[in-house]
């Protein structure tokens, strides 16, 4: 049977197709230059680091597909003076991107192991404008909110209501919402109001 997702060979590949699936935004292709993804895989599954499809990272755990990273990441609109809060730090990779886009990033990781790795491997990368914090995301990074975007990168059956509340006047988040069916939900928060709109369907592992 023939694999539904292309072959793609090498970083160029992944641009390319990147910017036929729509990803606009030159600073985030850029990103995806200077953090090559494999650097965030283990040896194993390197050779498909550039296929446009998630990957295992251990721990029941994967990196997320390419065009969903570029995704999410354009859907919220980063400026250079935003702090972003991203929920599941896992390998790193989003965190990465992320920290190209926006002032700071505060990535909240539970799994000990995956923690440790995505901090080494950004401290390596010489990326300085990121915290990283072990601990359960559902509760957000209190200490430094308000957040001007929130991104979860695991599938709650609910938005967690304090992340929204760490959330900023003018702020947007993304996130992942669903059981069997997820779809991608935005929130965007005016007046304290929160405008919520279902987004595209997605597959993520769940929030634990
Ligand atoms: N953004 C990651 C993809 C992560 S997969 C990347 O680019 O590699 C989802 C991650 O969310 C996993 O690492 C998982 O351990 C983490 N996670 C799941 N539930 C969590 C929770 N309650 N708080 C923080 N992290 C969580």
């Amino acid at each position: 049977m023939q694999n539904p997702i292309k072959k793609l060979n090498n970083l160029k590949e992944l641009i390319e197709e990147l910017k036929r699936d729509g990803i606009k935004n030159q600073k985030i292709l850029e990103a995806f230059e200077k953090y090559p993804r494999e650097l965030f895989v283990s040896t194993d599954v390197k050779n498909f680091s550039y296929q446009n499809s998630p990957l295992p990272i251990g721990y029941s755990q994967t990196i997320s597909q390419p065009y969903i990273v570029a995704y999410m990441t354009e859907k919220l609109e980063i400026k250079p003076e935003d702090r972003v809060l991203e929920i599941g730090t896992g390998s790193g990779f989003q965190t990465a991107i992320l920290s190209y886009l926006a002032k700071e990033v505060f990535s909240v990781e539970r799994i000990r192991e995956l923690y440790e790795s995505a901090k080494k491997r950004l401290e390596e990368l010489g990326i300085n404008n990121v915290k990283l914090k072990l601990g359960d995301g559902k509760e957000g990074w209190l200490e430094y909110s308000p957040f001007d975007k929130i991104m979860v990168t695991a599938a709650a059956k609910e938005m967690p209501d304090e992340l929204l509340l760490q959330l900023r006047n003018g702020g947007i988040a993304i996130a992942p919402v669903g059981d069997y069916m997820q779809y991608l939900y935005i929130y965007k928060k005016r007046d304290n109001k929160i405008e919520k709109i279902r987004d595209i369907a997605v597959s993520f592992v769940p929030l634990i």
